[in-house]
Parts: C-alpha cells; structure tokens; sequence
C-alpha cells in the first residue's frame, strides 16, 4: 500500500509540474520538438550595467556599493521570475547625473537603492501589477507606474506608506 502512494504521490506531483510549466511557458510542438525545451536564460542585470560606468567619473562609497548589489539580486530574481529581460534605462546616479535626470534631491538612484528599466513596451510594468505579491517577495517598491511611462522605478529603500506601489511626491 504504501509503495503505490508513493507512486501516486510521485505522478501527482509530475502532473502539478507539468501544469505549472504550461501555463508560464508557450505551447511548443512535441512532434518537432520531443524533449521538453530547456527555460530559456534570462540576460540579467549586472553591476557594471547599473553603475553606467559612472564609478570611474565618481567615487563609489563601499556602502553604496552594498546596496547595489542587494538591489540588483533582488531586481534579477523578478526579472528571472518574470521571464521578461530588461535593460538599464537609469542606475546609479551621483548628484550630478541626478540633477541632470531631474531626480528628487532624495532619490534612492543616490545611494545605489533604485534603479529603473526600460519598459517602453509596457511589459514589466502590466506583468508587477499583476503579480503585485513579487514586490513582497522580493521586498522591492514600485513607483505607481502611471508615473513612469517608459520605465518602471523600482527600488529597495522603504517607502514612508508601507506601500509596495507607491505614488512619488
Ligand atoms: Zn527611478
């Protein structure tokens, strides 16, 4: 008895995979393609991307540097769940650049605590707002997209409300 649970168990849990790949992955067909498709690899963001290159203009506060690479691991498991690549539209930003982008003397892009990607597709944005539990997951903060029409900010540091989509100002 207890051998033939473990079976069932076994091709019930086979069965919940399976479910669970078809509805994240396109239907593809088996006569051309008998082995079921490796998930394709997402291009991460990397640190260098964020950075914009701005550290060899800029000193990087070892602090600052920290942050980045706590965002960018967060920013890159949504990216990975989302199967949605992104580029860098704005990273790191020291004062100057900041002042340049027309970023609030508070910004979290001044100490590596936000970044925003290009999202002129509307992809990213549509895909958080329907999964809005992956901002607690991730412990990540999305300016109200309404506000971003060709990126989505996202950011680590907390914001005043306590709420994960945040409207700015
Ligand atoms: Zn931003």
């Amino acid at each position: 008895m207890g051998f033939l649970k473990k079976i069932m168990e076994f091709f019930a849990e086979l069965f919940a995979k399976k479910g669970k790949i078809t509805t994240t992955m396109p239907q593809t067909d088996t006569k051309t393609a008998p082995v079921a498709p490796k998930q394709p690899t997402i291009r991460l963001i990397t640190l260098s991307e964020y950075l914009m290159d701005r550290d060899t203009e800029y000193k990087l506060a070892p602090e600052f540097k920290n942050n980045a690479l706590v965002l960018l691991e967060k920013v890159n498991k949504l990216i990975q769940k989302s199967g949605i690549e992104r580029s860098v539209n704005s990273g790191w930003r020291p004062t100057y650049y900041n002042n340049l982008a027309g970023g609030s003397r508070k910004s979290a892009h001044l100490s590596c605590e936000a970044i925003d990607l290009k999202d002129s597709d509307d992809k990213m944005k549509t895909w958080i707002m329907e999964n809005q539990e992956v901002l607690e997951e991730f412990d990540l903060y999305l300016e109200d997209p309404r506000y971003t029409d060709t990126w989505v900010h996202l950011q680590t540091r907390a914001v005043g409300s306590g709420r994960r989509v945040f409207i700015p100002y």
